[in-house]
């Protein structure tokens, strides 16, 4: 999957964009933080479905 970096369509085309020609980038993912905010809300919600059990 690459991304133009012109009209910033997604293809699967390596050399250029299908749509304009121009060229085509590896679209870099969010770098994943091992601090995620919503843990915190995810196991406070578990624990709370536990004590109705
Ligand atoms: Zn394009």
């Amino acid at each position: 999957m690459r991304k133009c970096v012109n009209c910033g369509r997604y293809t699967l085309r390596q050399d250029k964009c299908p749509v304009c020609g121009s060229e085509v980038r590896v679209p870099h993912p969010p770098r994943f933080s091992p601090e995620d905010k919503y843990v915190k809300y995810r196991i406070k919600a578990k624990e709370a479905s536990q004590d109705q059990g």
